[in-house]
């Protein structure tokens, strides 16, 4: 090696050492007599003093030095002077006094600083420049701790007698509700490979070889419209258990999540054990389905309430069949017009008409005392104070809170019920952001009707296996069905998902049937896990969980490009390689592809 020891490991026990050091110049100060440099590499920073008097020859080659330019130099390691020691620097302690140095590339000047970690750098310019980007500690100890957690995966799963098994990036679709990523085949024109959704039907084959355990940290392609925290490719721990039941996958789990977070970053607040929750309290409760458990702020059923008013938006909600549903905000109750405005256009975005929202003034003795004066609602000419009072209780307000209350379907209703709980919840700073709050949200619905297209989708995918108690409504009410499907939340964001897998030829079918497959498309798309079921595929089920979203959630990136080494834009591009990109005519014609304007 061209160093002996890194510049981040240096200490006070290397005291009167010869090292010798390689790595970027991080800054540099040049004080008239003597120069000073901060010198980094991927284990961090250490001072080097490079004086004219003690090596000439060193301290004339450091005054050309400029940032980013990689250098070996060799020195003595020694205490600081009393009064120069820097407590912000690991290394602070030390420095080393240059005796020699080397210069081993010098560096253009960088289009954005290095050293700065607080300066903000237009996101394109740090993709453009990504490998200079990750220079930066911060991104530095990000990929350090990713490495961490799929290490601690590997290590535990081997423990348990999981087997790492890789399985094919060129594939056939497997669908898990996105578009496909499609390559052609030069060899048989015409014809496709489809990138993995995800490994879903070949984890399924690998139980029916008797693989028992098996789990790969996965690659999964899915051609989706750009959203800010979606990307083109994703990783996921896939797994897969044979001779389980859901107990056992959460059990797994759970302990898994437990001891990496409490050993990787013990200072997060993790809360134990995690809390279970079915889909339906989850969506009663919190109005979604990875609800932040972090705060209350839970939700009411209003609807009985609405039916027999005489304000028309509750009454016609209630009339057609929907929900009205609401929640109270401690405190509240007094914010200013323009605050409650801005939670009415919110609601907007999200597809409600719009927001009632019932605001109780702080002068109120009480409920029971409740005057009109107490009263700000755009609802307030056609609500009775009874109503009024009714609805406080039910949603736990008082005097001096407020009320918030969407009417409409229920699907509506619940995005913007949610989108506003959130809100609620940054407003009046009620999450711990230190704090990890898990929870396993179980019992979901197998299908869920698409409105636009007029049929049934699968929630999650078609392999979950539905319940004793429900299957009996597979032809007559899919939307009764509900399936060994869970989801793993954590404050706020889905983090796993997985099931217990049907195994039968028929059953699957079945479910096929339901999601309008006919007989050939599904002969041509699933026959070989059809066919694998009828040789005797053993019970098992299984889980996948988002690496991303968990490396996220462990370092608090507020975005998932800043948790990957090489991401594409929101809008689904890598700037620094210009992908995607037009290729050769060529290759084009190799592949008997041709594009139409
Ligand atoms: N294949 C599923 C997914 O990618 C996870 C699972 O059911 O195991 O979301």
């Amino acid at each position: 090696m061209l160093r002996t020891i890194h510049c981040g490991d240096l200490g006070r026990e290397r005291d009167g050492q010869r090292v010798t050091l390689c790595g970027w110049v991080h800054s540099r100060r040049d004080h008239g007599g003597l120069i000073f440099i901060d010198l980094r590499d991927r284990r961090g920073l250490v001072q080097v003093v490079f004086n004219p008097e003690l090596a000439p020859d060193a301290h004339a080659a450091a005054e050309r030095f400029r940032s980013e330019w990689v250098i070996q130099v060799s020195g003595d390691v020694r205490v600081r002077p009393e009064g120069t020691l820097n407590p912000a620097l690991d290394t602070g302690e030390i420095e080393v006094a240059a005796a020699d140095v080397t210069v081993l590339n010098e560096s253009k000047t960088p289009p954005f600083e290095i050293a700065d970690e607080d300066l903000e750098v237009d996101e394109l310019l740090r993709m453009k420049f990504r490998y200079l980007d990750l220079r930066r500690p911060k991104m530095q100890q990000t990929l350090t701790l990713r490495h961490k957690v799929v290490k601690y995966i590997r290590d535990f799963l081997d423990e348990r007698g999981f087997l790492e098994i890789e399985t094919p990036i060129l594939i056939k679709s497997t669908p898990e509700g996105a578009r496909d990523y499609l390559v052609p085949s030069r060899l048989y024109p015409g014809r496709f490979y489809a990138l993995p959704q995800s490994p879903q039907q070949l984890k399924q084959l690998l139980m029916v070889a008797g693989m028992d355990k098996y789990f790969q940290i996965a690659r999964c392609f899915r051609d989706e419209d750009p959203r800010a925290d979606r990307q083109p490719e994703h990783t996921q721990l896939d797994l897969e258990m044979s001779f389980v039941e859901q107990d056992d996958v959460l059990e797994l789990i759970e302990e898994l999540y437990t001891s990496m977070i409490e050993t990787l970053t013990p200072e997060k607040r993790l809360v134990k054990p995690f809390t279970r929750l079915t889909y339906r309290e989850a969506m009663d409760r919190f109005a979604t389905d990875k609800p932040d458990l972090r705060f209350d702020l839970e939700m009411a059923d209003l609807t009985d309430i609405a039916a027999a008013s005489q304000f028309r938006v509750f009454s016609s909600a209630a009339s057609r069949g929907e929900i009205v549903k609401g929640f109270g905000v401690p405190g509240a109750g007094s914010y200013a017009r323009r605050q409650l405005d801005e939670l009415v256009e919110l609601a907007k975005t999200r597809g409600a008409q719009g927001l009632v929202y019932i605001a109780l003034d702080p002068s109120a003795p009480s409920l029971d005392d409740l005057t009109a004066d107490h009263v700000r609602s755009p609802a307030a000419r056609f609500l009775s104070l009874d109503e009024i009072r009714a609805i406080a209780a039910r949603v736990d307000a008082g005097p001096g809170d407020l009320a918030l209350i969407a009417a409409g379907p229920p699907k509506t209703a619940n995005v913007v019920l949610s989108a506003l709980r959130g809100e609620m919840g940054r407003r009046l700073k009620l999450a711990d952001p230190d704090e990890l709050r898990f929870a396993f949200v179980v019992d979901f619905p197998l299908f869920e009707w698409n409105e636009d297209e007029a049929r049934w989708d699968a929630m999650h995918h078609a392999f979950s296996m539905p319940n004793d108690a429900t299957i009996k409504y597979l032809e007559s009410d899919p939307g009764k069905v509900i399936a060994n499907l869970y989801d793993l939340v954590c404050n706020g964001e889905e983090c796993a998902s997985g099931s217990v897998r049907v195994r039968s030829r028929s059953l699957q079918e079945r479910i096929f049937e339901v999601l309008g497959y006919s007989k050939e498309q599904v002969g041509q798309r699933f026959s070989q896990i059809l066919d694998a079921f009828e040789y005797g595929a053993p019970p098992h089920g299984g889980i996948a969980s988002g690496i991303d979203r968990l490396v996220m959630i462990l370092t608090g990136a507020d975005n998932i490009r800043d948790v990957i080494a090489f991401p594409k834009t929101q809008n689904a591009i890598d700037p620094l390689f210009e992908a995607p990109d037009h290729v050769e005519e060529s290759q084009l014609k190799e592949l008997r592809v041709s594009i139409s304007e």
